[in-house]
C-alpha cells in the first residue's frame, strides 16, 4: 500500500477508524466498514446490519482499496497534443479551453450539436442528475448513458406491462423461483443467501439459461435454451395457465386489459412448439408450467440481462411480467413489487426544459426510448458524429464510461469519438475512449465523494460517506458546477457550493436531514413497505391497470402484444456462420468495462478467453489456449480459447466476456440490429464463425 499511495497526496477524512458506506464496485451497493489507519485506507470489510449485503462482501468490494491507489490513476487534467501525446495543464486552464471550444460548438451549430453521455464508474443517481441537468442547461437534449446497452430493456419491458420497474423480489418469501438469463453468484452475490434461506424453507429453484452457472448446480430444473429464445417459454408457460384456467381471476378479471388477446396468440405456443423454439424438452416445459400452477402466487420471476441483448428484448421480459401477473404474484414481497419513491427533489430539468422539438438522437427511430427514459440513442449517435445524421454531433463530454470498449460496432465507435471536435472525458483511468479525447479529466471514485442511495426493495435510503480525497481530483459536481460558471447559467442550475449543499435541497421535502442519514450508516426506511396497492390505487400505465396488451406501443406502430420473434441468429442463419456467439455475462472479479486493471484480479484471469464447446474444438481441431480467430459479419477478433466442459456451454454456443480492453470483443457485435422499443443492440446471440489461425 505505502508504495503505490506514494503516487497520490492523500488525505483521509480521519487518520485513524472506520467510516460506514456503501461499495460502488459494481450496483449492488453492499455496506462496508472502510478502515483508515494512519492516514491510510488499510482494509474494507463488511458492515453488519444492512439489509441488502447482510454483513457479506465479494472480492471486488475490498479491490476499492486497490482502485483507489492505483499506479494510473489519472490525477491531474490531460490536454492532447497534435503528435497525439497528452500533457498535463492546470484544472483552470482544462475548464477554460473546454468552456471556450463548448460555447463556439454551441454558436457554430447550435447547442444540440454537444452531447453529454454518463457512465457508472464513478457513481449512481446524483452523477446521471447533474449529466442530464447540465445538458439541458447547455441546451442539448443528447443524454446518452450505459443505459442504453443495460437496464434500459428491462426496465421498458416491466414498466410496460405494469407501470413500474420491478425491484428486486424478496426470495426468502417465495416458494418457487425461476431465473431466466442471469447469474446470481456473480451478479448479485447478496442474492445467494436469500436462495440458501428460501431453500432451507423448501422452496424450489428453476434456472434457464444458455450456460451451465454456480447457481444451476443447485436447482430443481436446470434448461439451457438456445440463445433468446426465452420469449418462446415465457408463452408457453402463458398459455398453459390459461388453457388449464390456473390463473389468477380475480387479478386479471378487475385489474388487467387484453387477456383475450394473449390468449388468442398464446395458442400456438405448445410444448413441441416451444421445444423446437428454445431447445427445452416439451416434458420440462410442462413440469416448469406444472410448479407454477402448484406454487404460485408465492413466486419470484427473475430475468437478468441475458434476456436484454437480442432485438425482441423488450417484449421478453414483457412476456414473463405478462406471467407473473397471471400467476398473481403482482405487489407481493417474492413477486413484482410495486416500490413507492420518497418525496425529494429531482436534478433533472427534463419538465422545465422539454426539448422533443430538438430532434434528441435517436427520439425518430426509438420513440418509446426517448418517450419514457428521456434518453438518446448512443448507437445512433455514433452516425451523427460521423457526419450522417439530421445535424452534425460534434462535440462529447463523457463521464466514466468506456463506449470505445462497451458499445457494439468498435470500429465504428473509435472511428466517431476520433470524428469529433471536442471529446472530454471525465475518468479514473486512461480508459480506451479517454485516449481519444482532447482532455482527460481526473474523476473522483466512490470512495471519494457522498451521494445518496435509494434501495427500492426496502424503500430505503442511504448516504454513501467521502472517506478521502487525492490532491488534483475534484467530484463530479464539482466539474458540472465549474463549467456551468464558465458558460454563464452556473447561478442559475448550479447554484450550490458543494455536493452536501444539492443533497440537502433533493432531502428537503422528505423530512430527512443529511445528519440525520449520516447517523445511520445502515440507511432509513423511507415509506413502510405496503402490498396489493393496485387494489386501492391504479396502477401507474395508461389504463391504470396491467396491460398485457399496449395501445400506448400500437400508437408507435409497435406490437401491442410482446410477440415473440425468432432470435436473429435463427432467422438469418448461414453456414459461413454457424456458431452463436453471447456476450455481455459477467466474471466474479470484474465489472463490465471496469477492474481488469486490478493487478491481483489480472493473476486469476491474465487474459479473456473465447470459451467454446470441447466437440467444437475438437470439429476445429483447436487445443486450449490456442489463439484463433472469431468472426462475424461486421469484423473480427483474435482472442485465446479455452475449451470449456461439455455440460457448461450448448454445442454450437460460445461466448467471450465483453469487457476487456485488449481483447474488445465489440470489434464482432452489431449496432444497427436494434429492439425497436429500448433500441437495445445484439450483443448475444451473433452469428460468428470461429477460424484456426
Ligand atoms: S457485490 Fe461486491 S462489488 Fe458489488 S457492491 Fe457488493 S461488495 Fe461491492
Amino acid at each position: 500500500m505505502p508504495e503505490r499511495e506514494s503516487k497520490l497526496e492523500v488525505k483521509t477524512v480521519k487518520s485513524d477508524g472506520v467510516v460506514q458506506t456503501l461499495c460502488r464496485m459494481c450496483d449492488t451497493r453492499c455496506a462496508i466498514n472502510v478502515h483508515l489507519k494512519d492516514g491510510v485506507i488499510a482494509d474494507i470489510t463488511p458492515f453488519d446490519g444492512h439489509p441488502v449485503n447482510q454483513g457479506k462482501i465479494c472480492p471486488r468490494g475490498s479491490a476499492a482499496i486497490d482502485q483507489f491507489y492505483h499506479i494510473d490513476r489519472v490525477t491531474k487534467p490531460l490536454k492532447k497534443q497534435t503528435d497525439g501525446t497528452f500533457v498535463e495543464i492546470s484544472r483552470q486552464q482544462a475548464l477554460d479551453e473546454i468552456a471556450l471550444k463548448l460555447n463556439g460548438l454551441k454558436q457554430a451549430h447550435g447547442a444540440r450539436s454537444v452531447g453529454f453521455w454518463k457512465g457508472e464508474g464513478l457513481g449512481f443517481y446524483q452523477q446521471e442528475e447533474y449529466v442530464r441537468r447540465f445538458g439541458h442547461a447547455f441546451g442539448s437534449p443528447n443524454y446518452f448513458s450505459n443505459d442504453s446497452a443495460c437496464y434500459n430493456s428491462r426496465y421498458l419491458g416491466y414498466s410496460l406491462v405494469t407501470g413500474f420497474w420491478n425491484s428486486f423480489p424478496e426470495f426468502p418469501d417465495a416458494d418457487l423461483i425461476l431465473l431466466f438469463g442471469t447469474n446470481p453468484p456473480i451478479c448479485h452475490p447478496p442474492f445467494m443467501r436469500e436462495f440458501a434461506d428460501a431453500r432451507q424453507r423448501g422452496a424450489k429453484l428453476i434456472v434457464l439459461v444458455p450456460r451451465l452457472n454456480p447457481i444451476a448446480c443447485y436447482a430443481d430444473i436446470f434448461a439451457q435454451p438456445y440463445p433468446g429464445t426465452d420469449g418462446a417459454l415465457g408463452w408457453g408457460l402463458i398459455r398453459y395457465l390459461i388453457e388449464t384456467k390456473s390463473y389468477d381471476f380475480d387479478l386479471v378479471e378487475r385489474y388487467s386489459i387484453g387477456l383475450e388477446k394473449i390468449a388468442r396468440y398464446a395458442k400456438r405456443f405448445t410444448p413441441e412448439y416451444v421445444e423446437e423454439q428454445s431447445g427445452i424438452y416439451r416434458d420440462v416445459v410442462v413440469d416448469i408450467a406444472e410448479m407454477i400452477v402448484k406454487y404460485r402466487p408465492r413466486m419470484s420471476i427473475f430475468p437478468g440481462t441475458g434476456l436484454e441483448h437480442y432485438e425482441n428484448g423488450v417484449n421478453n421480459v414483457r412476456t414473463l411480467a405478462s406471467l407473473s401477473c397471471l400467476a398473481g404474484a403482482l405487489d407481493t414481497s417474492c413477486g413484482l413489487f410495486w416500490p413507492e419513491e420518497m418525496d425529494r427533489r429531482r436534478l433533472t430539468l427534463n419538465d422545465e426544459l422539454p426539448f422533443l422539438d430538438q430532434g434528441p438522437i435517436g427520439a425518430d427511430k426509438f420513440p418509446v426510448l426517448y418517450d419514457r427514459r428521456k434518453e438518446c440513442h448512443s448507437m445512433t449517435a455514433m452516425d451523427y458524429m460521423l457526419g450522417k445524421g439530421d445535424y452534425p454531433l460534434k462535440g462529447l463530454i463523457i463521464s466514466a464510461a468506456n463506449p470505445a470498449v462497451t458499445n457494439p460496432n468498435t470500429a465504428k465507435v473509435q472511428k466517431a469519438l476520433s470524428n469529433l471536435d471536442l471529446l472530454v472525458v471525465n475518468d479514473l483511468f486512461l480508459t480506451k475512449t479517454a485516449r481519444l479525447a482532447h482532455y482527460v479529466l481526473p474523476g473522483a471514485s466512490f470512495l471519494e465523494r457522498s451521494e445518496i442511495h435509494f434501495h427500492p426493495k426496502h424503500q430505503m435510503v442511504t448516504l454513501t460517506q467521502k472517506v478521502a480525497e487525492i490532491s488534483g481530483v475534484k467530484d463530479d459536481y464539482q466539474l458540472w458546477h465549474d463549467l456551468a460558471q464558465r458558460l454563464g447559467f452556473g447561478e442559475k442550475y448550479f447554484p450550490w457550493e458543494n455536493e452536501e449543499a444539492v443533497m440537502r435541497w433533493i432531502l428537503e421535502p422528505s423530512g430527512i436531514s443529511l445528519e440525520k442519514l449520516r447517523n445511520h450508516p445502515e440507511g432509513l426506511v423511507y415509506k413502510p413497505v405496503r402490498y396489493k396497492k393496485y387494489k386501492t390505487r391504479l396502477l401507474p400505465t395508461p389504463s391504470g391497470k396491467i396491460e398485457f396488451a399496449s395501445a400506448y406501443l400500437k400508437k408507435f406502430g409497435l406490437a401491442e402484444i410482446p410477440e415473440y420473434i425468432p432470435p436473429y441468429h435463427v432467422r438469418h442463419s448461414s453456414p459461413d456462420f454457424p456458431f452463436i456467439l453471447t456476450t455481455g455475462a459477467r466474471k466474479s472479479l470484474f465489472y463490465h468495462s471496469r477492474h481488469q486493471n486490478i493487478a491481483r484480479f489480472r493473476t486469476v484471469h491474465p487474459t479473456a478467453e473465447v470459451e467454446i464447446h470441447p466437440d467444437d474444438a475438437a470439429d476445429l481441431e483447436i487445443t486450449d489456449k490456442e489463439v484463433v480467430r472469431v468472426v462475424s459479419e461486421i469484423g473480427y477478433l483474435e482472442i485465446p480459447a479455452r475449451v470449456v466442459s461439455k455440460s457448461e456451454l450448448r454445442k454450437g454456443v460460445i461466448e467471450i466476456y465483453h469487457g476487456w480492453e485488449e481483447w474488445r470483443v465489440n470489434f464482432v457485435t452489431h449496432d444497427s440490429i436494434n429492439d425497436p422499443i429500448c433500441g437495445f443492440p445484439l450483443l448475444k446471440g451473433v452469428p460468428v464463425r470461429v477460424e484456426k489461425i
